[in-house]
């Protein structure tokens, strides 16, 4: 009996999503070439299929439809949060930060999954924050406002923290930073602010800029091919809908047609190449690559033991 790659790689995908996480998963390691990554769970947010939560401008039924075909409910999204630790050499190299105490009981656990990893925040020496989403900047302070990775730089693309640091209250608050003076004022004597794109730590990371969903968002690319790892921020949210239908606009996008066409270029250029990528809101922990499938492009996460 002969079965297609296609139709074999459908099957591991269909099992794969339906796959409940682990209960009680705190992280998850995993290599980068000869680096050392563990996956970090925050938390998760849910979303409801309502037309104006996430996705934007298309019948509900139909999002509904392609959320099922993938093997998600069709009545919400849900958004896993799951920052990244890297050891590289001298290096211990976190992107992103989850939520802190910014989004309640749902989020702000990543201490405790670092504390469960055995990794000490007092050594993590440089942090990359992809955007400044309460869900990502959140866990830079502590609830008492005291930085929480105190040793580690912070690097963060200059238009970023243009945005950052001038937001008003009421601004941050719709993006989920309820104490923005606060948070603005811990970090701002450990921040550097880079050019989009810039050689980070060169050949040890490397900014990607990816335009639309903040002005100065960025991925990051760790390692160098054909090992490399592309962290991608939120240039995508949903495993089955920003990968089967990226050029669907997206609410939290703030430019939502250049969000649109950058997610849309990310999935064929991923899909063409085989990128390996990391996912902060895909399923726990993340970890795949984006596949040409019978159904189009889809994610096949990464099968780790
Ligand atoms: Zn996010």
């Amino acid at each position: 009996m002969k079965f297609s790659l296609l139709a074999l790689l459908s099957l591991t995908l269909t099992a794969q999503a339906a796959a409940p996480p682990s209960p009680g998963a705190q992280f998850q390691a995993f290599k980068v070439g000869t680096y050392s990554a563990i996956a970090l769970v925050d938390g998760a947010i849910q979303e409801p299929n309502d037309g104006k939560s996430f996705v934007v401008g298309r019948p509900t039924a139909e999002v509904a439809a392609v959320l099922k075909d993938g093997g998600a409910p069709g009545d919400h999204f849900e958004f896993s949060i799951q920052p990244l630790l890297v050891h590289a050499g001298a290096h211990v190299l976190l992107f992103d930060t989850g939520a802190g105490n910014y989004f309640g009981e749902i989020a702000g656990k990543l201490l405790g999954s670092m504390a469960a990893a055995g990794e000490n925040p007092a050594t993590v020496t440089d942090i990359f924050i992809s955007h400044a989403h309460g869900d990502h900047v959140g866990g830079l302070v502590t609830p008492a406002g005291m930085l929480a990775f105190p040793n580690a730089t912070i690097h963060m693309s200059a238009p970023e923290w243009k945005w950052l640091s001038t937001m008003s209250a009421e601004s941050a608050k719709n993006i989920g930073i309820t104490q923005v003076t606060a948070l603005v004022g811990a970090i701002r004597p450990k921040v550097v602010a880079f050019e989009p794109g810039a050689d980070l730590l060169p050949g040890v990371v490397k900014a990607v800029a990816i335009t639309g969903h903040t002005p100065g968002h960025s991925a990051y690319r760790i390692g160098s091919d054909p090992n490399s790892l592309l962290v991608f921020g939120d240039a995508m949210h949903s495993y089955v809908v920003s990968v089967r239908e990226p050029s669907w606009k997206v609410a939290f996008d703030s430019d939502q047609q250049t969000g649109a066409a950058s997610r849309a270029a990310l999935v064929a250029q991923s899909a063409a190449t085989g990128q390996r990528l990391y996912a902060e809101h895909f399923p726990f922990p993340g970890l795949g690559k984006i596949v040409k499938s019978k159904k189009g492009d889809v994610w096949v996460p990464e099968t780790l033991h």
